[in-house]
Parts: structure tokens; sequence; C-alpha cells
């Protein structure tokens, strides 16, 4: 397993509408673990493919990153599709890709998600609370769509103002006209 470089916005990768998996193989298996390990190393609870520069339709995600009673609840999927949703949360959420921001989000607060695992099965499974959250946000990214696309235009513009002023902080010289 290796760590990979996690893009940040607005990296064309990020806003790219990310091309099927057509059969998990090594390369696909290795790109999941290489996020995984990426992920923990982050400290984040889901990753998509994109988020590794890599446009494919894969992610990877654990609510539980501190392995309570010694048990992973680490995900690793391709091609995910929500095929039902019930309810609504809305919840503060981060991404890995927008380092020193949060936002609330509206979403479904219960899914059931159609995906191919690990192991080269499609299966299908239900998702509520954080989980549900978390992969209907890493689910967008395959889409190339971000957290701050499913703002109003006032709290994009100010989630983004945000977003180049932590940029800033940790380096005087980023550039923000590349951020709209
Ligand atoms: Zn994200």
């Amino acid at each position: 397993m290796a760590i990979r470089r996690v893009v940040t916005y607005p990296e064309e990768v990020l806003v790219t509408k990310a091309l099927p998996v057509t059969g998990m193989d090594s390369d696909i298996v290795r790109l999941m673990d290489d996020m995984a390990e990426t992920m923990y190393v982050s400290n984040g609870i889901g990753l998509a493919a994109p988020q590794v520069g890599v446009s494919l339709r894969v992610l990877t995600m654990d609510v539980v990153p501190e392995k309570k009673n010694g048990k992973s609840q680490l995900i690793q999927i391709a091609n995910p599709v929500i095929v039902e949703g019930h309810g609504h949360v809305v919840y503060e959420e981060g991404c890995l890709s927008f380092p020193g921001i949060s936002a609330p989000v509206s979403r479904l607060s219960q899914i059931y998600v159609k995906a191919i695992g690990r192991d080269g099965n499609e299966f299908v499974f239900e998702a509520d609370g954080l989980a549900a959250i978390c992969l209907q946000h890493e689910i967008d990214h395959l889409e190339g769509i971000t957290f701050i696309d499913r703002l109003t235009g006032l709290q994009r513009r100010l989630a983004l103002r945000e977003y180049v002023k932590a940029r800033r902080e940790e380096n005087p010289n980023y550039d923000a006209a590349i951020v709209r």
C-alpha cells in the first residue's frame, strides 16, 4: 500500500465526471488499498478516487476509523449507485480536498446503495447516520460534484472566501484567482 497525494479544489479532476470500473483487477484493488491508507493518515472518513487524481468510480469509507473493539468498518467499493433513499438530514460537512472549511449540507438520511465490492461481487447495502451522509458526499465526487455545489449561491461564496483564507494561512502565496 502507498499513500497518495490528495488533490485539492479547484483541480480539474475534482470537477470531472469519473468513469465506471469495467472489471475488478489488481490495479483497482491496489487503488482501493492506497485510498484507504491515504484516508486513514489524512484523518478522513471517506475518500473518492478523483481526490487522489484518478477519474474512476471508486470510493473508500470508514466512519469508525478508530477501529472500536478491533472492528474496522472499512468499505471499499466501485461503481456505487443510490437505488433508494428516504428522509432528510443536515450535517456540517468537511472534505479533504477543501482543507480548512466546513459547511452544512442537506442529504438523504437513509439510502440503499448498489456497488461492486473489493472481491468483484455486486451487492446492495443499507446506510444511515454518518455513513449515509458520507456515501452521498463521496458519490457526488464521482459525478464531479463537491459539497460546496450543494450550498446556496451565497453560502457557496462565503465558503470559498473561507477556503481562500485557510489556504493563505498555510501558504501566503496561494493564488486566490484560481478559486471561483
Ligand atoms: Zn470530499
